[in-house]
């Protein structure tokens, strides 16, 4: 199907890079009146029948994302989106970053992973406990021009876990502006004020201009 449009159709299409289903219900949920407006469909990997083995590699949120979305670009004639996001903790000299999923082990489950960085964080003062969640979005038009860009949310690492919304980190990163974690957000609001968010809102700014 994708080989049979046209370069204007081509530009209707998005795939977004993830087989993150909840990811994907998230993003569609973001980009609907964008998606409504302009009559595009956006696609999971799995919805466009897309299979790949991507080595991420990059050393920056930006060069993964790139990775993707140029992997993907490679096998269609759509418009692709990828992002790359994680938790960077300022006393952790940044870490888990770009590691964030792999942290002490892909499998293993976030309560320990947040008890880890807790207990890391244990007896550090409020000024010293400083993190963001960084989300690089990239994007390959089908003449192969790229475009990415980063969304963040800036806030502090919590003295306990707290919350039970999201998913990963969410229930150990505190917003001050909120008064609350991520965690402990509603879904609407999260999207909203998110890295992903952010980035995916700066994203379709720039999009618009294409299909405009
Ligand atoms: P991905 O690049 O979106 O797959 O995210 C990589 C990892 O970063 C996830 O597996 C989580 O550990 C972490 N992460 C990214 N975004 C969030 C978020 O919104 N909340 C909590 N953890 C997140």
């Amino acid at each position: 199907m994708i080989g049979d449009i046209g370069i204007m159709d081509s530009f209707k299409k998005i795939i977004f890079a993830t087989g993150n289903e909840g990811k994907m219900n998230e993003i569609k949920e973001i980009m609907k009146d964008f998606i409504e407006k302009y009559e595009i469909i956006i696609l999971s990997l799995k919805e466009a029948g897309v299979d790949a083995d991507i080595v991420e590699d990059g050393r920056t949120f930006e060069e993964n994302a790139l990775i993707k979305a140029r992997a993907i670009a490679k096998l269609t004639d759509a418009v692709v989106l990828a992002d790359d996001s994680g938790l960077e903790v300022d006393y952790l000299d940044g870490a888990p970053g770009i590691y964030s999923a792999r942290f002490l082990g892909e499998d293993t489950s976030y309560d320990i992973k947040n008890t880890y960085i807790l207990d890391k964080l244990d007896g550090v003062e409020d000024d010293k406990r400083t993190a963001r969640f960084v989300c690089a979005i990239a994007c390959v038009f089908p003449d192969g021009k790229e475009l990415c860009i980063r969304g963040t949310i800036e806030g502090t690492i919590a003295y306990e876990i707290k919350g039970v919304n999201g998913f990963g980190y969410d229930p150990i990163f505190y917003v001050p502006e909120y008064g609350c974690t991520t965690a402990e957000l509603s879904a609407e609001k999260k999207n909203e004020v998110s890295h992903r968010g952010r980035a995916l809102a700066a994203m379709m700014g720039e999009l618009e201009k294409y299909y405009l």
